[in-house]
């Protein structure tokens, strides 16, 4: 079986090869290992090789996880990837370093009262749901302008926008459209962060602006398999 160093090692010069054309640095362009699901064996030789940005879509599952592996790496930063219920805010305040999944204004409300709790300001990323999708978490597109100003009036480090595009559909034109609303809202800018793309489309992300890509599979397999 292929190495997770190995992958990722194709991953990273994947991002550096869609990162040419537009002339863009690879080293702007995050790579959040996606290491849900996956126990610490399979983690540890990511570290190993000097990779230290992570990410879980849980905030149990990653306090199970996490405090022993930064004993041993401390500079490891680690992304909340998931949706977050609001009385888990405290929690993903003490224990990650980014928030991908703002997307409403009572997480605001929990989030901005646990950071000032903690004396901690933990960037977040709001999520849009750029499909318009009935299920899914993410600020509705009409409502954003009004959110964005909720988030900096709250004193919340906006890190950027993020977007899950719709499963089964061409992502492209949902990743342009999302770089078109940090455009639009002000978001653009030199913190202007965009998070979209994971195992199936980070080179397209790339392409289109990306700085944050969250990828599992491409590196440690499929999970429970
Ligand atoms: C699981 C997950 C990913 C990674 O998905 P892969 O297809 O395994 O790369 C990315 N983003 C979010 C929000 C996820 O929940």
């Amino acid at each position: 079986m292929e190495s997770a160093a190995s992958r990722l090692d194709q991953v990273q010069a994947n991002i550096a090869r869609m990162c040419k054309p537009s002339r863009r640095k690879p080293e702007d362009v995050t790579l959040i290992a996606v290491s849900k699901t996956h126990p610490v064996e399979r983690i540890t030789p990511l570290l190993e090789v000097g990779h230290r940005v992570f990410g879980e879509n849980r905030v149990h599952e990653a306090q199970g996880k996490w405090p022993e592996l930064r004993d041993e790496y401390p500079d490891t930063e680690l992304h909340l990837i998931g949706q977050l219920q609001s009385n888990k805010a405290d929690e993903a305040v003490a224990l990650f370093d980014v928030i991908h999944s703002l997307d409403r204004g009572s997480l605001l409300k929990a989030l901005a009262k646990a950071m000032d709790k903690a004396d901690r300001r933990v960037p977040c990323f709001v999520q849009v749901n750029i499909g318009d999708e009935e299920q899914k978490g993410g600020c509705p597109i009409a409502e954003l302008p009004a959110f964005l100003v909720k988030v900096r009036d709250a004193d919340i480090p906006l890190a950027g926008l993020m977007c899950l595009p719709p499963a089964g559909t061409e992502a492209a034109p949902f990743f342009a459209f999302l770089a078109k609303l940090a455009v639009d809202n002000g978001v653009a800018g030199e913190s202007m962060g965009l998070s979209m793309g994971m195992s199936s489309d980070y080179e397209t992300a790339v392409q289109l602006g990306a700085t944050h890509v969250r990828v599992g599979t491409a590196l440690f397999g499929a999970r429970g398999g």
